[in-house]
């Protein structure tokens, strides 16, 4: 493509009769520009396609397709984008003019082509051109700022997984894919135990840290491609997993355990703990027409208070009433969905 303030110009001259040709193209050349030449419309847009050039002169009349016919072809060759194209004509009655603007021409040279209004149309097409070219870009930076948006809005700041706003998104389609498809829909909702007095001890800006590293491991964890970890407000994450079973659950709990147990973050606290501890509360279900998201957080949130209740730093399952520290025993290479064989963590 061009700058657009570029005064030299790539130039698709379309003519069958190469006499006509020559003459204009020994013109354009004259006055700066680059020529690449074709004999008829098909040629003309195979050119337009693979040399992107700036302006197209367009002879109307030619053997096969029209020059009406290349300029639809040209249009529809580059929807988003604009090139002036001037039709050629030795004569043009205004249903001529009509029918070559509705196809997608800009504007018309009478032929024989004056060198002066030549000079001046392609200027004003340059012009243009250029108008457009800026109005792209800067179509293009909205673009891409609306996605951007996009993106933060779905997600936190602080830690860079979904808030609530984008959980609420990614557990409506769960649970409505669950209940079509008659498959288990596992929704674990954890909490940072004695949060408070972290804070309390190490301070405001030390317990952000604590809640990036934590949050790392529920993403990490949270690693098939329709699972998802997000945050749920404060020292409260939400894990979302599609076609998991109850002991598949407890099975990713227990590992999740296990990884934020392996992280050891110091916990400055005095009350006899070390280090900083996960509690959770999950719940299982194939949904129906019944189950919603708000009665899958009140039981996860009825499980994760049972999971404090009974000393923190286990996850509690609502369903069937246990949990990580006296649940099903560990069974190496246990699958989620099936119960068996395959690896999680
Ligand atoms: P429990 O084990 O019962 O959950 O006790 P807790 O102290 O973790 O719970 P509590 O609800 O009393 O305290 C939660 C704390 O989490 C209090 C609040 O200051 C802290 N917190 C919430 N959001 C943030 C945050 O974005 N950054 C930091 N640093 N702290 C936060
Ligand atoms: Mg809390
Ligand atoms: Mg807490």
């Amino acid at each position: 493509m061009a700058r657009p303030d570029a005064v030299r110009l790539k130039v698709l001259l379309v003519d069958d009769q190469l006499s006509h040709r020559a003459a204009l193209s020994a013109e354009l050349q004259a006055m700066g520009h680059d020529v690449v030449e074709a004999g008829n419309a098909e040629d003309a847009v195979a050119l337009f396609t693979s040399l992107r050039p700036d302006a197209v002169l367009l002879d109307v009349a030619m053997p096969g397709h029209n020059g009406h016919w290349a300029a639809q072809q040209i249009r529809q060759a580059e929807p988003e984008g604009w090139t002036p194209i001037l039709f050629l004509s030795g004569c043009v009655s205004d249903v001529d003019l009509a029918a070559g603007i509705e196809a997608g021409g800009d504007d018309y040279l009478f032929k024989p082509v004056s060198p002066v209004v030549l000079q001046a149309k392609l200027r004003a097409m340059q012009r243009l051109w250029s108008l457009h070219h800026q109005l792209q870009i800067l179509t293009d930076q909205l673009r891409a700022s609306n996605a951007d948006l996009q993106v933060q809005s779905l997600h936190d700041p602080l830690t860079g997984l979904a808030n609530r706003r984008g959980l609420d998104i990614r557990l409506d389609e769960a649970l409505r894919t669950a209940r079509r498809e008659h498959q288990p829909l596992t929704l674990i909702l954890c909490d940072v135990d004695n949060f408070k007095a972290y804070n309390d001890t190490a301070g405001h800006l030390q317990g952000d840290q604590c809640l990036i590293r934590i949050a790392q491991v529920l993403g990490e964890t949270s690693r098939r491609p329709r699972d998802l970890a997000g945050r749920f407000g404060g020292e409260e994450f939400v894990i979302l997993l599609p076609g998991t079973s109850h002991s598949g659950a407890m099975y990713f709990a227990k590992g999740l355990q296990r990884l934020i147990h392996q992280l050891a973050l110091p916990h400055p606290a005095t009350d006899g703990r070390t280090c900083v501890t996960l509690s959770g509360g999950i719940t299982t279900v194939v949904p129906d027409g019944n189950t919603t998201i708000e009665s899958l957080l009140s039981r996860a949130d009825a499980a994760l208070y049972t999971a404090k209740s009974l000393g923190r730093d286990r996850f509690f399952c609502f369903e069937t009433q246990t949990d990580t520290r006296t649940g099903l025993a560990e069974v190496p290479d246990y699958d989620r969905e099936q119960g068996s064989t395959a690896t999680l963590f």
